[in-house]
């Protein structure tokens, strides 16, 4: 397949412009196969065995197989829809769905919306697509950027209340949030992380991994911080407790995206979110949150799905925390 590379997707061309136009492509298995190969391939198939790129000859249910090497394979194989039983019509009708709704959508919603069997269908298909929302190899926030550390209260069940069983247990979890900061006002993007405590061995190894060394980093008076500018960070801190300032005047960015977040979980997610699992969803807050000013939903289907493609399989025990 020869296809043409653009810098940036066009609706209507690459992603479809609305849910009409969304059943019009995407009417059949093949279609969804040929829509996830030009994704996964831009430049053409590629084999994964050999990696040689050259037209694959094409054998009953999707199969792929190099000229070079023989190695039998799929657009699937070796991605997030890595032996899925679940219909690619399905996936990408999910994939629309989640991208399409502002704030997200829990596992029971998109069981609701789908019409899926079950509850764990929902579940691990949100899960598997949430490990596709960070692209690897992004930038580290720039410029001007704020550090500090929320507490989440979260619920150890996910599952809706009427199929609980027994009590569930609230459990109180740090998360260490990094936000730019703009001139003259607005915030840029962020990053977030789940962290043990709020001490130096764990906030400092975050800002590394979050923060472009050569920012300005602001954080309040906390002695975990002190050290930064051995790291190369320009540091300034301002100390709370003597402050004529309240926090979410010092610190808006963090203040402004720690509420969010919070009514994020409590809202979509009705504050249900294993511990163990936690990452995962903030993972997709980060997502949503530098995606917010997108102008079209239907690049965010399109940017999903084309990470969904480059990101390695998990399996349900994984997902589960399970091994
Ligand atoms: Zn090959």
């Amino acid at each position: 397949m020869v296809s043409e590379v653009r810098t940036s997707p066009v609706a209507g061309q690459d992603y479809p412009r609305t849910w009409s136009q969304f059943l019009d492509w995407f009417g059949s298995e093949e279609a969804c196969l040929c829509y996830l190969e030009r994704l996964r391939w831009p430049h053409g198939f590629a084999c994964p065995s050999c990696g040689v790129t050259d037209e694959p000859n094409r054998a009953s249910r999707g199969r792929l197989i190099c000229r070079a090497c023989r190695h039998q394979s799929t657009v699937t194989a070796g991605t997030v829809f890595d032996k899925t039983r679940t219909p690619l019509k399905v996936w990408l009708a999910a994939v629309w769905y989640v991208t399409n709704q502002k704030q997200g959508v829990s596992a029971l919603g998109l069981q609701r919306v789908l019409g899926l069997g079950s509850y764990q269908t929902a579940w691990a298909m949100l899960h598997r697509l949430r490990r596709a929302m960070v692209r690897p190899g992004r930038d580290r926030l720039k410029g001007r950027v704020e550090v500090d550390e929320t507490y989440l209260q979260l619920s150890d069940r996910e599952r809706p209340k009427s199929k609980r069983r027994g009590k569930s247990n609230a459990t109180k979890t740090l998360v260490a949030v990094a936000v730019e900061v703009l001139e003259p006002k607005g915030f840029g993007r962020i990053r977030l992380q789940r962290i043990r405590a709020a001490s130096e061995p764990n906030v400092v190894p975050f800002v590394c991994a979050a923060v472009e060394p050569s920012a300005h980093v602001h954080t309040d008076g906390s002695a975990a911080y002190r050290y930064l500018p051995d790291e190369g960070y320009q540091h300034t801190a301002t100390v709370m407790l003597r402050a004529r300032k309240p926090a979410h005047v010092t610190m808006p960015g963090v203040h402004r995206v720690a509420s969010l977040l919070k009514r994020w979980l409590l809202g979509t997610h009705h504050g249900a979110v294993q511990p163990g699992q936690l990452d995962y969803y903030l993972d997709e807050f980060v997502f949503r949150f530098n995606r917010r000013t997108s102008r079209s939903r239907g690049l965010l289907f399109y940017r999903l799905l084309q990470q969904a493609v480059a990101t390695g399989p998990v399996t349900y025990q994984h997902l589960a925390g399970r091994r």
